[in-house]
């Protein structure tokens, strides 16, 4: 990830472990920590709300709402400003339903991310959607919804036990 070391400039940085990166020549080491971050399984009508990714990582594919938790934000907090301004809906609240670890990569960096996800319901389709983040909105039953096309592992994961529960409640 770096080639010189941010602290001395030296050439001299080496991965020292799954996350941390070590100057031989400054002794300067820095962390690559697991970054935290939110998604929303957003329900109308019995329906799941889908993005389209407008944008890389994934630019195309199928994705749900969320994003990165801010410096001294919590993640509730973090899911509720995330929906806010990609889709301009704002949540009153939201219920945690579990968390899976994601690779992201943007501009050349992988980020490591533990993914915490939250459903919420929703009264209305969204209007005015981020058209920056969002090339497209569709509404799926959650059966219908195409698991193979989602851009991150982490919301397949948690989508597919969505779907399963579902379909476990329909049955009954
Ligand atoms: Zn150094």
């Amino acid at each position: 990830m770096f080639e010189f070391c941010p602290s001395c400039g030296k050439k001299d940085i080496v991965p020292a472990g799954p996350k941390e990166l070590y100057c031989n020549s400054c002794s300067f080491s820095y962390f690559h920590n697991v970054a935290a971050a939110v998604v929303a399984i957003l329900e109308l009508d019995g329906k799941v709300l889908l993005i389209r990714r407008a944008k890389d990582p994934g630019k195309g594919k199928l994705d749900l709402p969320g994003g990165f938790v801010d410096p001294k934000e919590n993640a509730e907090e973090a899911i509720k400003r995330e929906v806010r301004e990609e889709l301009n809906v704002d949540l009153e609240s939201v219920n945690y339903i579990g968390s899976s670890p994601n690779i992201y990569e943007y501009k050349g960096v992988t980020y490591q991310t533990c993914d915490v996800f939250f459903y919420a319901p929703i009264n209305a389709p969204p209007t005015d959607s981020d058209k920056r983040e969002v090339a497209e909105l569709l509404l799926m039953e959650p059966a219908e919804i195409p698991l193979d096309e989602l851009a991150f592992v982490s919301t397949r994961t948690v989508l597919s036990r969505f779907v399963a529960a579902r379909a476990d409640h329909r049955r009954q």
